[in-house]
Parts: structure tokens; C-alpha cells; sequence
């Protein structure tokens, strides 16, 4: 409501101030009634070219028709000048003005208006002086129907403005009106019947002229209007085209975006996803079978740990090259996250095929790199699942080969597998133990099992190797094989293992309080536990805590958490400091060297039970284990031997002068509580078979 106010106050303001423009043009004007000025002077000065002429015209007509007039030369000579005079300088005004622009052309336009009044005036003092020296005869009847062409004349072109159109109209008829008074009074016929129709014209074209003044500058005033909508659509249609072009670039940069992965160049997941579905649409009801490979790099992690991760970049990209060169037509390569990568292959119609694409994405990827100087071979884990047998949606088929992908990784020998239902099952399992796994350890669900390891000298249990279980409600006991990664992978290993560490040493403090000899216990420790820097302090709490000896604690520690991790021997030496002893774990099965054992704190070597097994079938094996044992010796560790299960291991290991044993031909790992009747037994064997005596504890 008040917008439409102030905008017609504005709009009445700019007519009035555009019909007054030869008095206020230049000022300050809105910039619409400016532009209207500017129009009309111009507009006046094309227009009014003839007309300034038109009165000297008329005059040197009336004097050819009526000689009698010349003997009034003088007045007449004077006022013809005159007229001449101004009808020169308005056409050279006119000119001028219709040519050049800005302000000098108001002021121009005013000097136009002040001969055009110079013009009326002395043209009518002419034909008032007529009608006073010779009364209403035919000549001043054709001087006045002049008069009014020239009123008719000036009213095309004059009411472009309206203080020269009065001012004219005043100039033309005023000394007329005055003139034609003086007549009628010295009793002129019809003088005064004269007078008034003078008076009517003067006025009614003065009023008319207004209305045609306020009818001309409405017109211009829509006209800019007009334009400047025209004008403001111009632009405002350039700025669309500009943003136009600009959405189409994002839309590029977008689909690029999504589409394509950006380090490797291949196809991205949501790619991925919409080429499989499209895909299977496609092939219907599998006429023309496809699979989809799941891959993911081995060791990425301690790539990029080691490397750092510009080069763990740069073997992305190379394994992409890779298995993208394998790609034929219509096949198509993506990656999914991190060190993940998708296949979809067709014409994969059963498990040979299966087999012989993985064989060869593994050959592939598996040719030599060099990473910053250093050569290594990269190695991937593949799990594959085909259409339509093991999914019929793209999500399904993700999935199943993913499952397959994971059970490849958790396989020791061969790193591709086939999807197969179980996978899921044990998925889900997996799953169901990441949620469960926080609640479990708040409700007391872990419990400790311990194997005893026996002493090769004397036969008597020298220690105890604490094995963590869980005592799951529904799903029974839970071996650790198949949470302590999950724990690893959602941060809960420092809790779990920290619960572990308190239990078995406030277990070993019982023993010893219940009059049992000293005997070690040793804790599995995980690589994560080794990173976090309050360890050491946690290991001291829980030996202040349960009062027992710093050297019967045995820290198991596996050779990879050394390999990778520098703070990991920082916080070993920390322990050793503490007197605790420190074994490696499953050796044999890392990649470590006997002589890192040289640099690092160790107390002892746990020979994996693989080496064991395979000790008895080949005499190689047995060399090698038995030149292990020495050298161990020599860097003053003592051995001890995993997964004995037979008398053989015994005799042998013994031979070799292997320390200590632990396996199942002695013990399962068992109850805390059995472990004190366990010794008792063995030692009492012991006594009577000088040999190594068999207890046999089975777990119950
Ligand atoms: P590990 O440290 O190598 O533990 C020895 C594993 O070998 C135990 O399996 C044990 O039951 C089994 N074993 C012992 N003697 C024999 C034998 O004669 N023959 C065969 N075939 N197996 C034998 P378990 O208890 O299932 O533990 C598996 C792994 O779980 C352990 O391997 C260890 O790496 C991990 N683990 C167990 N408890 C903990 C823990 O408290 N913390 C951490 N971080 N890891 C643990
Ligand atoms: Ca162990
Ligand atoms: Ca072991």
C-alpha cells in the first residue's frame, strides 16, 4: 500500500518536472525525467526546423499582395528584421540542439524558446498594427488566418514543452489582443466580436496545449519505461545465460565427480552400483551369466605406514591400471573406499571361469613395484559372487562377493574365495559379536583359560599361557579367534586386554597365596595394546595391584607388532626395564629375523605350532628348528614349543634342547581352578618317569 504511494508520488513528480523541462532540466531531476528532457529538446529541435521561417514567409506574401502597406516601411522593416533575425537564430538553435547532447542543450533550448517569443511578438504586432491602420479588410483577415496557422504550426511543435507553448501562445496573440482592443474601441466593425474569438483561441489553444503537453510526456514516460524493462530483461537474460553455462560446468564437475573416482580414474561406487544394475536388467534371467570380483589390497595399512601414504596413492593407481588393463568391452572396474576395488566381469558362467578370472587379477596385480627405491610385490585378497546364483540385485551381489572377499583374508593359504552362503551367516555372526562385544565385558561374559607349559628339564609345570574366552548366554564359549579381531577393529582391545592382564596376574597372586611354587603366567598382548603410550603404566598397576613378582610376568607379543611399529619397541624396552619378560610369539610365521631379536629385549621364543607339526614328516624342518634353537640360545633366549600333541614332538624337541613345551599332548588350556591339581600331578609323574610323563588334561 505504501509502496504504491510513495511510487505514484514519484510518478507524478517526474511528469511534472518533465513537463516543465526547459525551467528545470539539468537540476537535480530524477534520472527518468532527465532522460525525458533530454528526449524532448532533441525531438524539438528536429521538429521545428521550418517553422521559424514560416513568419518572415507570410509577411513578404501579405507585402507582395497589398504595396498600400509599404508606405508603413519603417515599423514593417523594423519588425521583418526582427522576424528574419530570430528565424535565423532558431534555425541555427534548432540545429545545434537536435545535433549535441548533455546539458549545453537545455540552456541551447532556452534560447530557442526566447526567439520563438521574439518570433510571436513581432509577427503579431504586425498584424495588430494592420488591424488598427486598416480595419477588418481582406488582407488582415488573411493575416489573421496566418496567425492561427501559425498557433496550428506552433501547436505540433511547441507543446513538446509547456512554458514554451504558453509562452509562445502569450507572445503571439498578446500585443493582437491588445491591438485588436484599441481598434474595437475606435469603433472597428465586429472589433469586439474579433476581440473575443482572439481571446477564445488563445485560450482554448493554451488549455488544449497543456492536455497535449501531459499527453506527449506520459507517452515518453512509459516509452523509458519500456526501454528500461527492455534493457533490464536484456540483462537480466544475459546473467541467466552466464549462470546457465555455469550449472552446466558444475553438472560436468559433478557427474565427473561422482562417477569417477578421482585418484584412480576409475568408476566410482555409485558408478559401480548403476552399471551393475543396469547390467543385470540387461541379462534377464542369465542367458549370459556375469560376476562381480570384491578385492582388497593385503597390508594396505602398513603401506602406507611404512611408505607413507603418497605412496600408498601411487599403488592404488598402479593395481587400478592393472585390473582395469584386464577389463574387456563391457566389463568395468570401480573403486569403492579406500584399498577396495570392484570387477564386473561377463561371461563368468561358473566356478571355473570364477577361478580362472581371480587366478589372473592376482598374477596381475601381484608383478613387482618399486615404491620409493624399494621393490615389493602387492598382494590382494578376492572374493567373487555371480549372477544370478549368488544375488539378483546389485546390493546382493556386492555383498555376497564382499563376504567372500573377507573369508579369502581370514584364509591362510589361498587369498580368493567363492561367495557361499555360510559366508553370510558367519557375517552376521561377526556383526552380532561387534555389538555385543561392549555389553559382554561389563557383564562379566570373559573368562580366563589357562595351559600350563612344562619344563623340559624337570618335567614340573613352569608356567601358564592365560587364553581369553568368552562365555557367550546363547552361543556357549566363544574361542578367541573369532573376537579379538573385531575387538582390535572397534577400539576395545585396550579394554579387553587390560581386563585380561588384572585377571591373570590377581590369578597367579591366588596361586601363590594357596602355597603353589612361583610359576610365570603369560598374557597375549595385541600390537594396539603395545602403541598405547600408558601401557607401561597400566602392566605396573596390575603387578602393584596383585602383589606379584615383576619377572613371573610374561608379556607374548607377536613378531608383526614389532616388525611395523617403532614406539612398540620404545614401550618394549620401557617393560623390560619394569623386569617383566617378554616373548615372541608364533615365530616363524612373520617375517622377522633372528637377528632383530639381537636389538629387542626378549626373553624367549614361541615356536609356532605349524613349525612343530611339520617337524615330524621332514628332516629339513627338524634341522631348521633345531639351528633356530641355537641361535635363540646363543642371544640368550630359551624356546618354547607350541602345539606339542604327541610323544614324538617330545622326544625330539627334547633332542633339540628345547626349554619348555606347551600343547595339548600335556594340556588344553583349562579352568583356573584345575591348575593347581594339574601341577601336583605332573610334578608326582615327573618323579617317577625321569622321561616327560604325560598328565593329559583335556578341557571339559
Ligand atoms: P596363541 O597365542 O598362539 O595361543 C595358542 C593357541 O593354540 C590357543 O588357541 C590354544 O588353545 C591353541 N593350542 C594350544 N596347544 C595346542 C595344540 O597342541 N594343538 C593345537 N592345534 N592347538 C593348540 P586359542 O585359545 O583359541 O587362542 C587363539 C589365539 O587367540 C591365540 O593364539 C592368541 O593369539 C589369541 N588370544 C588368546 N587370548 C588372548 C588374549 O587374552 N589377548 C590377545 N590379544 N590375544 C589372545
Ligand atoms: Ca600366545
Ligand atoms: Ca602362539
Amino acid at each position: 500500500m505504501n509502496n504504491r504511494k510513495v511510487t505514484g508520488n514519484l510518478q507524478r513528480t517526474t511528469i511534472w518536472a518533465a513537463e516543465h523541462w526547459l525551467a528545470t532540466c539539468g537540476s537535480d531531476l530524477n534520472a527518468k525525467a532527465q532522460k525525458i528532457c533530454a528526449t524532448a529538446v532533441q525531438e524539438l529541435g528536429r521538429r521545428t526546423g521550418f517553422l521559424p521561417m514560416a513568419a518572415p514567409l507570410l509577411m513578404i506574401i501579405l507585402l507582395a499582395f497589398n504595396p498600400l502597406l509599404l508606405e508603413y516601411w519603417m515599423p514593417i522593416a523594423v519588425l521583418y528584421l526582427l522576424l528574419l533575425m530570430a528565424a535565423m537564430i532558431r534555425i541555427a538553435l534548432a540545429q545545434k540542439i537536435s545535433d549535441i547532447g548533455g546539458g549545453e542543450r537545455v540552456s541551447l533550448a532556452r534560447q530557442y524558446q526566447t526567439t520563438v517569443d521574439i518570433s510571436g511578438l513581432c509577427w503579431s504586432s504586425l498584424v495588430g498594427l494592420m488591424l488598427l491602420t486598416r480595419g477588418i479588410d481582406q488582407l488582415t483577415e488573411l493575416a489573421l488566418i496566418a496567425t492561427l496557422a501559425l498557433t496550428a504550426g506552433g501547436f505540433t511543435t511547441l507543446t513538446l514543452e509547456m512554458t514554451l507553448w504558453r509562452r509562445f501562445v502569450f507572445a503571439l496573440w498578446m500585443p493582437l489582443i491588445l491591438l485588436t482592443t484599441a481598434s474595437a474601441m475606435q469603433g472597428l466593425e465586429h472589433g469586439w466580436i474579433l476581440l473575443t474569438i482572439e481571446l477564445l483561441i488563445m485560450l482554448f489553444s493554451g488549455i488544449q496545449g497543456q492536455r497535449v503537453v501531459r499527453d506527449y510526456i506520459t507517452g515518453l514516460l512509459s516509452q523509458t519505461d519500456l526501454e528500461q524493462a527492455v534493457s533490464t530483461i536484456a540483462f537480466q537474460r544475459d546473467e541467466l545465460l552466464t549462470h546457465e553455462s555455469r550449472l552446466d560446468e558444475l553438472m560436468e564437475q559433478a557427474y565427473r565427480l561422482s562417477y569417477y573416482d578421482q585418484l584412480t580414474g576409475i568408476g566410482s561406487r555409485s558408478h559401480f552400483h548403476e552399471r551393475l544394475t543396469a547390467n543385470i536388467l540387461t541379462r534377464g534371467s542369465g542367458q549370459r551369466r556375469f560376476a562381480v570380483l570384491y578385492l582388497d589390497l593385503d597390508g594396505f595399512k602398513d603401506i602406507n605406514d611404512t611408505f607413507g601414504h603418497e605412496a600408498g596413492d601411487e599403488l592404488l593407481k598402479i593395481v587400478a591400471r592393472r585390473v582395469g588393463s584386464l577389463m574387456r568391452k563391457d566389463d568395468f572396474a570401480a573403486r569403492l573406499g579406500s584399498d577396495e576395488l570392484a570387477l564386473m566381469v561377463n561371461n563368468v558362467a561358473n566356478n571355473h571361469d570364477a577361478l580362472a578370472v581371480m587366478q589372473r587379477c592376482l598374477k596381475e596385480i601381484r608383478l613387482p613395484v618399486t615404491l620409493q627405491g624399494r621393490t615389493i610385490c602387492p598382494r590382494a585378497s578376492i572374493g567373487i559372487a555371480l549372477h544370478p546364483a549368488d544375488g539378483d540385485t546389485a546390493l546382493a551381489l556386492l555383498k555376497a562377493a564382499e563376504s567372500a572377499m573377507h573369508t579369502a583374508k581370514r584364509a591362510t593359504k589361498q587369498r580368493f574365495a567363492r561367495y557361499s552362503p555360510e559366508m553370510t551367516l558367519a557375517a552376521e555372526q561377526r556383526l552380532s559379536i561387534e555389538q555385543e562385544l561392549r555389553s559382554a565385558l561389563t557383564t562379566g561374559q570373559f573368562t580366563l583359560h589357562f595351559q600350563p607349559q612344562i619344563s623340559t628339564t624337570n618335567g614340573c609345570i613352569s608356567g601358564v599361557e592365560a587364553l581369553v574366552r568368552w562365555q557367550h548366554p546363547d552361543r556357549g564359549l566363544i574361542p578367541p579367534a573369532e573376537f579379538i579381531t573385531v575387538a582390535e577393529n572397534t577400539g576395545m582391545i585396550d579394554e579387553l586386554g587390560e581386563w585380561v592382564l588384572f585377571s591373570s596376574c590377581h590369578q597367579a597372586a591366588k596361586w601363590f597365596a594357596s602355597g603353589m611354587p612361583p610359576f610365570s603366567v603369560a598374557v597375549n598382548i595385541s600390537p594396539l595394546q603395545l602403541l598405547d603410550p600408558g601401557f607401561t603404566d597400566t602392566v605396573r598397576a596390575a603387578l602393584e595391584s596383585s602383589g606379584i613378582d615383576a619377572e613371573l610376568l610374561e608379556l607374548e607379543i607377536t613378531e608383526s607388532a614389532i616388525q611395523t611399529h617403532s614406539e612398540a619397541r620404545d614401550t618394549m624396552m620401557q617393560l623390560s626395564e619394569l623386569g617383566i619378560r617378554i616373548a615372541i610369539d608364533d615365530f616363524g610365521t612373520g617375517y622377522s629375523s633372528l637377528a632383530s631379536l639381537k636389538e629387542l629385549p626378549i626373553d624367549r621364543v614361541k615356536i609356532d605350532r605349524l613349525f612343530v607339526k611339520d617337524m615330524l614328516s621332514s628332516e629339513r624342518d627338524t634341522a631348521f628348528l633345531g639351528n633356530i634353537i641355537n641361535i635363540a640360545h646363543l642371544l640368550g633366549c630359551d624356546v618354547v614349543a607350541e602345539g606339542v600333541e604327541e610323544r614324538a614332538h617330545i622326544d625330539k624337541l627334547c633332542a633339540l634342547s628345547c626349554d619348555c613345551l606347551q600343547g595339548y599332548y600335556f594340556s588344553q588350556p583349562v579352568a583356573a581352578e584345575r591348575i593347581p591339581e594339574y601341577a601336583r600331578e605332573a610334578c608326582d609323574l615327573a618323579l617317577e618317569d625321569p622321561g616327560l610323563a604325560r598328565v593329559a588334561v583335556t578341557a571339559e
